[in-house]
């Protein structure tokens, strides 16, 4: 059942409240509700402050390499005999993935905020990096909260984090993932008010952080619809991108949202099936609920007890989804799919073989997506899927599941 009214235009949202139709809000503690004001009072400052969009558009040239190449993948489209395939290259961002887009613009907030001290949450441990880095790159002190299992299966993260100055603490409630670190994280924020800036790394939690993030990421769409009109002279007629909590993807569709010949569609870890417990996909199998600050559909059972998903990628293992996505779903804009560990692995082995490029367990689902849908469309079509992270920090999870001795 649909409860939300149609937009004018589905790049509107959220409302003052943080709300896109019954999705989003602002659902936090009460000692927690002066800071989020605090954050979006600034934030709304700095959002049409030109300094600060000067700023950050120097930062994204010069330290990230930002434009992110727009790529036809020549053999991967003859291998699968269809649609035209394009990746927005943003593996090849510094830190080899999108998360930097939102980490510089946040730390150029925490400082407008004079805020002295960053904490963030990590799953893969990509965000975790792209904090340390940002918070390297201008002298801050980082703690980095990240669920114990993920210390284990993404050791070079650690290492990398460590090297860069934060602190990981790791967090060894419930499964030890995402969710976990991101309740620490917040339980961290709470108590320290005066000084903290919490840098999330996704388009969840309370607002404004779903549209912050989504306006920091959205330089993904924005640059490969200028780079496609190049190219090609037209939109393309399909995106694809994966959704963990769905940063880099709603950085690529938000774009593109009114554009109504292009078709969306966002891909979700199916783990080992939808049967069990064993997967993430919180919008093809989960309800709504109340998680991290805001209404969204969730992995949850008839109490609302939160579950603890699964995927073969440390970055998709999150039980909620950010609002917006929510709210496309109900609204019949972007169509969300699962893809299975096994699928994601094959897609994995498939572009490193066809194209020389390794890249992330995470845009493996949306690779295995694209490999489903290309031979059925022509081949005067255009699929454009946001490639957002590069596999160096999976090899050695590749490597065990293949047995090559690693
Ligand atoms: C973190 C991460 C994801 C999942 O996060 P989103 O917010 O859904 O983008 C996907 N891919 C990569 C490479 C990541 O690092």
């Amino acid at each position: 059942m649909n409860q939300n009214p149609i937009p004018n235009s589905f790049r509107e949202g959220p409302d003052e409240d943080g709300r896109f139709g019954i999705f989003g809000g602002r659902f936090v503690a009460e000692t927690l509700m002066p800071l989020i004001l605090d954050l979006q009072a600034e934030w709304d400052k700095a959002k049409t402050d030109p300094t600060f969009k000067a700023e950050l558009d120097h930062l994204n040239t010069h330290y990230t390499g930002r434009p992110s190449p727009l790529y036809f993948a020549e053999r991967l489209t003859a291998e699968l005999g269809g649609a035209k395939i394009y990746f927005k290259r943003d593996e090849l961002n510094h830190t080899g993935s999108h998360k930097i887009n939102n980490c510089l613009g946040q730390i150029l907030l925490a400082k407008r905020m004079g805020k002295t001290r960053i904490i963030a949450e990590t799953g893969a441990g990509q965000h975790g990096v792209a904090s340390a880095t940002v918070a390297a790159r201008f002298g801050l002190p980082c703690i980095v909260y990240m669920g114990a299992t993920d210390v284990e299966r993404q050791a070079p993260n650690v290492f990398r984090m460590k090297l860069l100055g934060a602190e990981v603490r790791p967090v060894s409630s419930g499964h030890g993932t995402l969710k976990d670190a991101m309740n620490e994280a917040l339980r961290d924020w709470v108590t320290n008010v005066d000084d903290t800036y919490y840098m999330i790394g996704t388009a969840a939690g309370p607002h404004p952080y779903p549209e912050m993030v989504r306006d920091f990421q959205s330089v993904i769409g924005a640059e490969a619809k200028e780079q496609m009109l190049k190219a090609e002279g037209r939109l393309p007629d399909m995106l694809i991108a994966a959704v963990g909590g769905g940063s880099n993807a709603i950085g690529l569709f938000h774009p593109f949202l009114d554009d109504k010949s292009v078709r969306i569609v966002g891909v979700e870890a199916g783990g080992k099936g939808l049967e069990g417990n064993e997967h993430c996909a919180s919008l093809t199998a989960g309800s709504p609920g109340v998680l991290h600050g805001n209404r969204t559909y969730l992995l949850q059972d008839a109490d609302g007890q939160i579950k603890d998903g699964h995927s073969i990628s440390a970055g998709l293992d999150y039980p909620g989804i950010g609002p917006e996505h929510s709210w496309l779903k109900d609204m019949g804009r972007v169509e969300y799919v699962p893809i299975m560990d096994t699928e994601a692995l094959e897609a994995f082995q498939l572009l490193t073989r066809t194209e020389g490029i390794i890249p992330a367990l995470e845009p493996s689902h949306a690779l295995a997506e694209v490999v489903k849908r290309a031979p059925k469309m022509g081949k005067d079509e255009i699929i454009l899927m946001n490639l957002c992270g590069r596999g160096d920090k999976d090899i050695f999870t590749v490597g065990k599941i293949l047995g090559m001795g690693l």
